[in-house]
């Protein structure tokens, strides 16, 4: 989750710089804004994962400027503001904003609530591919609950096919994730790995079809991932 792009939009200075602080120390590339105009022209300069919106700032005020952003595909929202009044809430939530802080703020309530709007919105994360649930952040994969005792290196192989969306993988850049000296070893490694991949996943019904061998090339996976 680190390294994500936030923008915390607030006018009161002490305050900004007390959120961009915690945030950048829970590991955040932060920028900041003293008001509307500011933030659209952060976002104009480079993307944002997520927004901070302070309600009342001096220009426009935040629910305006989440209404402005609320398409932005991949872009989080959440308010921070001193008005807890149910509409609000409400407003807010209605215009699609992912979350709604009540100030006075507890930090490290800020940098949680954050972590879970990123996590909700992070796309494939979780990816169901027939019987199979791969969660790559946790590095697991389930066949019908079931966990399957995969390697890293094992996972690794899994997770770059995957990342493929069904495009054949070459077996000289299968072996190059998992080797850290690509000069040495073997390709058939990444035969032999496959292969305990199969062995470990066959039970699943449509197993044989996760990983398709394409001769003389590579590999690639054989369902289609979609995220669940
Ligand atoms: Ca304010």
């Amino acid at each position: 989750m680190t390294g994500k792009r936030l923008i915390v939009v607030e006018d009161e200075a002490p305050l900004r710089d007390l959120y961009a602080r915690a945030l950048e120390q829970a590991g955040y590339q932060v920028r900041t804004a003293g008001g509307a105009l500011a933030c659209r022209r952060l976002l104009r300069e480079a993307p944002a994962d997520c927004l901070l919106l302070d309600i009342g700032l001096p220009d426009l005020d935040g629910l305006s400027l989440a209404r402005e952003f609320s398409d932005t595909p991949g872009l989080g929202l959440i308010i921070v503001s001193r008005r807890d009044a149910a509409e609000d809430r409400i407003a807010a939530l209605e215009l699609g904003c992912d979350d709604y802080i009540t100030k006075p703020v507890h930090l490290g309530e800020l940098c949680a609530r954050v972590m879970a709007v990123l996590r909700r919105r992070s796309p494939r994360r979780r990816l169901a591919l027939g019987p199979f649930r791969v969660d790559l952040e946790a590095h697991t994969v389930t066949a019908d609950g079931v966990e399957a005792p995969l390697t890293r290196g094992e996972f690794a192989i899994l997770a770059l096919l995957i990342a493929a969306g069904g495009k054949v993988v070459a077996r000289e850049a299968l072996f190059e994730r998992i080797s850290r000296k690509p000069d040495e070893g073997d390709l058939r490694t990444v035969d032999i790995l496959i292969s305990r991949i199969r062995r470990k996943l066959a039970g699943a019904p449509g197993g044989d079809r996760l990983i398709v061998t394409a001769p003389g090339f590579g590999y690639r996976t054989g369902l289609e991932a979609v995220a669940c």
